[in-house]
């Protein structure tokens, strides 16, 4: 009953639990009638589908309600969870290293840090270091105990990972150098830290160097509701200098210290399970995939599923390039033998059965391709009323950036305020400037929308926002921002007048002429822009005027619209601060229908 087992994912009574997009015939077998009734089920309700066809979440309901079943739609993370929920005895949970991720601003250290645990000389009993970067590795400390950390310093990783659903990270260490100051990577460290639920400890980095002030840097995070132990907080934190090694070893024993408070077990004995970390295609050796074993114990030969990916662990490595021939909980190793490079973050679970492994697999790649095709991934303003029909939500998350702090916090408090009894707002992040990668990835992760007030994302931000479906709202009065997101907690999106994006123009050059003021000489990067269009002035990611072209030439004379790739020149009405490297963003106003 393979077939049912991993569909069928814990029914009761008339209540059935299913992702979307399952077939006619799956639909069918669940409910344990004949799939001629349910398509002509279907055909009384007026929907025409053969035996094979993939029903969205809506026919689904309908027809199942038509056959007296209450549907739960549960989606391929959930339903690979469920899978993989074991109940073990609690007298079979053994202890396990903990598994930990250096994160913080650039260049305060997470490399040197990474490197110099590494480094066999906090070490018990290793000739030479680590020489393999294989995205994770386990070290042994003098008195036997162990910690695995996951070596992509970083809280891209980090997040990249959480985004598809993987709680990997037992601890984060925040390293922050005290030469310098919480900067805004390490904020947005401890927030991506905070949204996972993952404790935190700090790192006060380059003590050994002039200048070093670690007061301030406790001061600092004491402003952000950050006390560290010291100054009576929570939090624990080390004094070390990664480079000479000064107090690396204290800060592990903090890290250990930390792991006996979360009580950190795992069955060993059992099939094995766990997250991919990262997979490549070598040229010699075919797809190899680093992986964290979680729970259980991977052995040669064992056959793994992870996402759309199976096969047979034909090799494992460790960090050293030592052959292994098994890999218990928290143990990062490096298999060959799968059919493609499952994505990292990915849970991975050994089966019993190669035919089942095959057909899980295989029914993921179907779902997946018709999520592909058919559905938005992430949350929209749009989607709330879908999911407050689907009845599943309770939480919308949102990231805000803005152009100054006092927006940014009044946009915040009054989000907060909207919140009801049916769903809650969560500010998930907030800060002032750009909209960055890092904040599309946190809202991949937390499946939020960002709103930017006054702000735009930076190219590749955008680019990942439009791959990833997150939503990205601007706005430039507050007002505006409130009433939209209320209304559609309402699910009363009424229609409105929307700002539809049509070009992009560099500014190239600026003239100042008497009488006139200010032409900027510029190219169209992308679309075209009308004379008639109204233009957001975007400097920095940051925009800095709005209103309308006083006038738009070609050369000499006045043009009515101005191709991409080409030059021209514009002077905007009442603004004369133009300046060479500034973006103009031309827009339309057009009345939308909102669907929901
Ligand atoms: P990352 O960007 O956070 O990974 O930072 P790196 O580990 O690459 O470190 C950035 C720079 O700071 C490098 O030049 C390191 O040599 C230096 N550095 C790191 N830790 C220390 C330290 O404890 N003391 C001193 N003096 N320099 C350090």
């Amino acid at each position: 009953m393979a077939e049912k087992r991993h569909r069928d994912v814990g029914s009761e009574d008339n209540k059935i639990q299913l992702t979307e997009f399952i077939s006619v015939s799956e639909l069918a077998n669940l409910m344990d009638v004949s799939f001629t009734d349910v398509i002509s089920k279907c055909m009384s309700l007026g929907i025409m589908v053969s035996i094979n066809q993939r029903l969205d979440a809506e026919v689904i309901e309908l027809v199942s309600s038509e056959f007296g079943f209450e549907v739960e739609f549960i989606n391929l993370e959930q339903e690979a969870e469920q899978e993989i929920e074991v109940d073990d005895d609690p007298e079979d949970m053994k202890p396990r290293a903990p598994i930990v991720t250096i994160m913080g601003h650039v260049d305060h250290g997470k490399t040197s840090l990474l490197d110099y645990i590494r480094n066999a000389s906090v070490v018990a009993g290793e000739a030479g270091g680590i020489t393999q970067h294989i995205g994770a590795y386990e070290v042994t400390l003098p008195n036997g105990k162990e910690i695995t950390f996951l070596d992509t310093p970083g809280h891209e990783a980090f997040t990249a990972m959480r985004a598809r659903g993987a709680k990997v990270t037992d601890i984060a260490v925040i390293v922050v150098a005290a030469d310098d100051s919480v900067m805004p990577q390490t904020r947005e460290a401890i927030s991506h830290a905070q949204a996972a639920g993952v404790p935190m400890i700090f790192a006060i980095n380059k003590i050994d160097k002039e200048g070093a002030n670690s007061d301030k840097i406790r001061e600092q995070l004491s402003a952000m509701n950050i006390l560290v132990e010291e100054w009576g907080g929570k939090f624990q934190s080390q004094e070390i200098s990664a480079k000479s090694g000064l107090n690396v070893d204290v800060l592990l024993d903090k890290i250990l210290l930390e792991a006996e408070m979360l009580d950190l077990k795992a069955n060993p004995d059992r099939f094995a399970n766990g997250t991919i970390v990262e997979a490549s295609l070598d040229k010699g050796r075919g797809f190899v995939s680093t992986i964290l074993v979680q729970s259980g114990t991977l052995e040669i030969g064992d056959m793994i599923v992870a996402g759309s990916i199976f096969g047979r662990v034909k090799a494992m490595t460790d960090e050293r390039g030592k052959k292994k021939l098994k890999a218990g909980p928290s143990t990062p190793v490096q298999i060959l033998g799968l059919n493609g490079a499952p994505q990292s973050g990915e849970k991975f679970k050994v089966y019993e059965d190669e035919d089942e492994a095959k057909e899980v697999a295989t029914h993921r790649a179907q779902i997946l391709r018709e999520q592909g095709m058919r559905t938005k991934k992430h949350i929209t303003l749009d989607e709330i009323g879908r999911r407050l029909a689907l009845g599943n939500f309770k939480q919308l998350n949102v990231i805000i950036k803005g152009d100054v702090d006092g927006s940014v916090e009044a946009l915040s408090d009054s989000l907060q305020k909207l919140s009801t009894d049916e769903i809650a707002v969560s500010v998930v992040h907030k800060a002032v400037g750009q909209i960055t990668e890092s904040d599309v990835l946190l809202a991949t992760a937390s499946d939020a929308i960002i709103l930017g007030f006054q702000v735009r994302p930076s190219p590749s931000a955008a680019k990942i926002a439009e791959n990833e479906n997150i939503e990205i709202r601007y706005y430039s009065i507050i007002y505006d921002a409130i009433d939209e997101i209320r209304s559609a907690m309402e699910g009363l999106l009424e229609p409105k007048i929307e700002k539809k994006m049509v070009c992009n123009i560099e500014v190239r050059e600026v003239f100042k002429i008497t009488g006139v003021g200010a032409i900027a000489g510029c190219l169209v990067l992308e679309g075209k822009i009308k004379r008639e269009n109204k233009i957001n002035l975007i400097r920095d990611g940051i925009v800095i005027y709005t209103g309308e072209l006083a006038s738009l030439k070609r050369y000499k004379d006045d043009a009515k619209e101005v191709l991409s790739g080409t030059e021209c020149g514009l002077g905007i009405k009442n603004y004369n601060d133009l300046k060479a490297g500034d973006v103009i963003e031309g827009f339309e106003e057009i009345e939308v229908k909102r669907t929901l």
